[in-house]
């Protein structure tokens, strides 16, 4: 533990895409930040220079923001800092903490066949050679790990994880040509961010090991780490491709609601009883990176469904309309002026069975139509018969009637003329419901009348009985 004020970050690699994953992290990052009261910090390690585009940082801007999880301050961007790296080295190489390497690429090839063939790590014969024997051609620079005795990670999440220093070779800090290694950056910015706990997936728990020893060399207090399991697939196996989506902007994509993957994500790993939903609050209030688990978490899709389905039912309908005025848009729908408010006010009437944004834009096309709608050929062939035409038309008159245009006042309508009418609402419901959205999926009638409101409804019907009979 330190008693620095925390400091946590993010440190994705702009790759072009977000993985969910990133996204996890980040989250555990933000929330353990909150809550301790800390600064939650985001760093581009942008060395990779071809992968590292604009439109590759973007990506990672753009899911944050998506995500809702903003750093507090600027983003530290790792490339504009290589001559800090190289300024750390130095220290290194002026403490006697490091050393040039000068073997050549074959000398290290043929070290390093023989380094396997006697089941040792590589070991470079400049480790100890006197500086004023260095001669004047390129040269890497490494670290002087210790030969013996143990480099101990302290991982708030997996415990301590113990590693021999027989087995790690002395990491190269700075590339012959001039720039410095991943692990070298990694440290040196952490250190400069004042990062005090590094929480991120366990794919990177070895290079704790060889960072701590860098943290050691450089007399730097060594931050609190924290390795997380991977996400993995309903299946079991490493989440990938076929397990249908992986990047963050696909479940946007596939209408996941940010809250919703913010509540889901929380719970890939970590938990709080048994509670399934809460609030951002609650887990600010909750979150702790002791009580991270080690296994692997898997992603369920039955449960972002569930999920998702109750983050629409809470979310505000304004907000939820712009989305799905989005989706349709991205479907080649045209919309007219007031259909985002006509949106707004269907959406209370159809979101209840709605797992995705997506359903709720299918849900909602009902209402958007132009008239006169196209009726399905049943129903045209049933308001070509008098009986039906004839009870259509007084419940025409019996709706132009009602006094509150509203869900109570229209169940009472409906209720009301199928008692004068002698029938049940099954003999001119369905048909009702046809005539009124065009034969797409539609509410209850009560519903689907409000949500159309009384002029647009009566139209429709007014339309469906102008048909020739
Ligand atoms: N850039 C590394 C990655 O994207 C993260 C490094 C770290 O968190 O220390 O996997």
């Amino acid at each position: 533990m330190t008693d620095r004020p925390v400091r946590t970050r993010i440190a994705p690699s702009p790759t072009g895409m977000m993985h969910i994953g990133t996204a996890r992290t980040a989250l555990f990052n933000y929330l353990y930040a909150r809550h301790r009261g800390g600064t939650f910090l985001l760093r581009v390690e942008d060395t990779d220079r071809e992968r590292s585009t604009q439109a590759a940082v973007d990506v990672i801007f753009e899911g944050l923001k998506w995500l809702g999880l903003e750093a507090d301050e600027p983003p530290v961007f790792q490339f504009a800092r290589a001559d800090r790296h190289r300024e750390a080295v130095q220290e290194l190489l002026d403490k006697g903490q490091a050393y040039r390497d000068y073997m050549t690429s074959e000398e290290l090839e043929a070290e390093r066949e023989a380094a396997r063939a006697e089941g040792r790590v590589v070991r470079s014969p400049w480790r100890d050679a006197d500086p004023a024997t260095w001669p004047d051609r390129p040269y890497a620079v490494r670290i002087k790990s210790p030969l013996d005795g143990e480099t101990i990670v302290r991982d708030a999440v997996k415990g301590d994880v113990t590693f021999q220093n027989a087995s790690l070779d002395d990491l190269i800090l700075l590339r012959s040509d001039g720039n410095p290694t991943y692990n070298l950056a990694v440290v040196v910015d952490d250190h400069d961010m004042g990062i005090t706990h590094v929480i991120r997936g366990d794919d990177h728990l070895n290079n704790a090991a060889r960072q701590t020893i860098i943290y050691g060399a450089l007399s730097w207090e060594v931050p609190v780490w924290a390795h997380l399991p991977l996400i993995h697939g309903p299946d079991g196996a490493k989440l990938s491709k076929r397990h249908g989506a992986q990047a963050v902007n696909e479940f946007d994509d596939m209408g996941y609601l940010p809250e919703t993957m913010r509540n889901y994500l929380a719970k890939l790993g970590w938990g709080h009883g048994d509670d399934e939903i809460f609030s951002d609050e609650q887990a600010i209030a909750w979150f702790d990176i002791i009580d991270v688990v080690s296994a692997p978490a898997r992603l369920d899709w039955a449960k972002l469904n569930h999920l998702n389905n109750h983050y629409i039912r809470q979310a505000d309908p304004v907000r939820l309309a712009g989305l799905v005025a989005k989706i349709l848009k991205s479907r080649d729908v045209k919309l007219k002026q007031g259909d985002d408010a006509l949106i707004a006010r269907t959406i209370p009437f159809v979101r209840d069975g709605a797992k995705t944004t997506l359903e709720l834009a299918d849900a909602v096309v009902f209402a958007l139509k132009v008239r006169p709608l196209e009726l399905p050929e049943k129903t045209r062939d049933q308001l070509a018969e008098d009986e039906l035409r004839g009870r259509i038309s007084r419940l025409r008159d019996a709706l132009a009637n009602v006094a509150g245009w509203n869900v109570p006042g229209l169940e009472q309508g409906l209720r009301s003329f199928a008692e004068s009418e002698g029938v049940g609402m099954g003999k001119f419901g369905p048909q009702l419901r046809s005539i009124l959205a065009g034969g797409s999926p539609a509410p209850d009638l009560a519903g689907t009348m409000t949500a159309l409101g009384r002029d647009e409804s009566l139209g429709r019907i007014d339309d469906a009985l102008s048909l020739p009979a």
